[in-house]
């Protein structure tokens, strides 16, 4: 069984966005014998996926977690790739409320046309467990701008993996995380620097010594904080709660297995035209 991540983007927040400091593509999940899950498409996605040469017609399912751009805006193309260039009906999504349904300020992110080439649509709310394509998968409530964001506990078969989506902090939000192996968090902003419905890094410290996991992992890099050294916030955070913690780079790769890694994708270089012959 492989559970493996590839880190498309990991920038976050506003400015990290607009401005592509770093790519805000979301997460890239294999797992079981080969299902592609795409979590969080946002701006970049589809960029980082022809740089690593992964043809997007191989996703099975894709994720979002609430309405913000930084979190769905290459959604639909990602949907084209599911659904063959949609010609094919197939494929899952899944998503909060505001993603498949808007709440009449936020979303919905995916076009009723994109929606009707989906095999499967599932609304995901805080409490519910779902199995996509075999991967059991535990939904955490959050406490964020878009109020239906949600978090993730997905059971690898070699423990919990982790994504908390963008929260502000609280023990009780933390709570619902303990007995993970891999903790990846949304530390937007650096030291103390604290904004609202967002981690800083003293909120990442507080977090980890909640869970304790194996391994935490900071992406959603804020512009402030991707100045200031996320390495070195890590390395910090690393050394006062005593837990092993890294600042993933764009297309870094996760495996979980018998030990956890992390490592850097592989450089491809050339020009890659897939084959879109039926
Ligand atoms: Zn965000
Ligand atoms: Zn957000």
């Amino acid at each position: 069984m492989v559970f493996r991540i590839t880190f498309l983007g990991t920038g976050g927040g506003r400015h990290t966005t607009m401005y592509q400091t770093r790519c805000t593509g979301g997460m890239l999940i294999e797992h079981g014998s080969g299902n592609h899950l795409h979590v969080d498409p946002g701006p970049g996605a589809l960029t980082q996926m022809n740089r690593i040469h992964y043809d997007l017609s191989r996703t099975d399912s894709l994720v979002i977690s609430h309405a913000h751009p930084d979190h769905y805006s290459d959604a639909e193309s990602v949907i084209e790739g599911m659904t063959l260039g949609g010609w094919k009906k197939r494929g899952s999504l899944y998503g909060s409320p505001t993603v498949i349904d808007g709440d009449g300020t936020l979303g919905p992110c995916v076009s009723k046309y994109h929606i009707g080439k989906i095999g499967k649509v599932t609304v995901l709310r805080p409490g519910m467990t779902v199995a996509i394509d075999g991967l059991g998968t535990e939904i955490c409530r959050s406490e964020h701008s878009d109020p239906t964001n949600i978090g993730f506990r997905f059971d690898t078969g070699n423990g919990v993996v982790s994504y908390v989506s963008d929260t502000g902090y609280s023990d009780d939000i933390a709570r619902q995380y303990i007995g993970s192996r891999v903790l990846i968090l949304p530390v937007t902003t650096p030291d103390d620097l604290r904004i609202p419905f967002h981690l800083c890094t003293d909120d990442a410290v507080s977090f980890i010594e909640c869970v304790r996991p194996e391994l935490a992992v900071f992406i959603h890099l804020g512009i402030v904080m991707i100045k200031k050294g996320p390495g070195l916030q890590a390395e910090e955070t690393e050394r006062r709660t005593g837990v092993r913690t890294v600042a993933a780079e764009d297309l870094d790769i996760l495996e979980v297995g018998d030990s956890v890694s992390m490592s850097r994708a592989v450089a491809y270089g050339d020009e890659w035209i897939p084959d879109t012959s039926p």
